[in-house]
């Protein structure tokens, strides 16, 4: 009686190997589900920015041109502003009203359950043209999980803007900046861009207003995207960013400079890439004759 036992567990076994060998997407799909997949997702779930930051050790963005931006490169003066870690009620909503006085349009890297909790301000960011951007469902960090539970929470994110907003957000900042070249491959395939910072405010430190504007100006050039916060970790005050903001974009629009969100960005490197693969042909072509 054991013995057969034993047996049946076995075949088991030997025909859950065939088919994790055979069909690997059927492995995949089962923990992506619902019943399985999330319940060992929210582990992944880590503290705030400090905790985490790790300094990038590969330069993703050169390694993935395609997939990873980190700056571009404008022909006039343009650059970005970006928030990550919304919404909240407490520093989004002053960050909305101070873009609106200034008619400045940013990317709100937004995380997914945070979104779910506040949805009228997800509205709002909308409903005054920035973009939404996904910053993963749980503020994940990504380069301790398998590329499944990577898609997964941020498919689970990018529903969740869906139902809000009706967009489809392709848009990824990871938490931390923390990726590996396995998690970028797998996002890539999957058709999201992962979007990184040129300049961070260091915000996230609590810093003062007068801290906060050192940080950015000084490195400010064309073509870079600023890091900063809308919302915080436990206990992290973003009062710095608030009263820096303003005096940030006056200098900059005194400077001549004007602000573009993600998808702009995106769109902007994609016409350089086609200009320079026409010239590329265009060059073919006359060796050619
Ligand atoms: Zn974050």
């Amino acid at each position: 009686m054991k013995n057969k036992a034993l047996f049946h567990i076995a075949i088991g076994v030997l025909i859950s190997f065939g088919i994790a060998i055979l069909r690997p997407q059927a492995v995949d799909s089962l923990l992506q589900s619902r019943w399985l997949g999330e319940t060992m997702l929210s582990r992944y779930t880590d503290g705030s920015e400090r905790e985490n930051r790790i300094p990038e050790p590969i330069d993703l963005a050169s390694l993935f041109p395609d997939i990873v931006i980190r700056r571009w490169n404008p022909e006039t003066r343009k650059i970005a502003l970006t928030f990550d870690d919304g919404p909240d009620d407490i520093y989004t909503p002053k960050i909305l009203d101070i873009l609106a006085e200034y008619n400045v349009r940013a990317t709100f890297f937004l995380i997914g359950n945070s979104a779910e909790k506040y949805q009228n301000v997800v509205k709002r960011i909308w409903e005054e043209g920035h973009e939404i951007g996904n910053h993963t469902y749980h503020h994940s960090n990504l380069s301790k999980m398998m590329p499944w539970q990577i898609l997964l929470d941020l498919k689970k994110a990018r529903q969740v803007f869906a139902d809000i907003t009706g967009e489809d957000v392709l848009v990824v900042r990871p938490p931390y900046g923390a990726l590996n070249p396995p998690a970028v491959e797998a996002i890539g395939n999957e058709g999201y861009n992962v979007f990184l910072w040129t300049v961070d405010s260091l915000d996230w430190w609590g810093l003062s207003k007068e801290e906060v504007i050192e940080n950015v100006i000084p490195r400010v050039e064309r073509g870079v995207i600023i890091l900063h916060h809308s919302s915080g970790g436990p206990g992290e005050d973003l009062t710095g960013t608030i009263n820096a903001l303003p005096e940030i974009i006056e200098t900059l629009q005194s400077q001549g400079y004007s602000f573009n969100t993600a998808s702009e960005i995106l769109e902007e490197i994609r016409m350089e890439n086609e200009a320079k693969k026409l010239v590329y042909e265009g060059t073919l072509t006359t060796m050619k004759n």
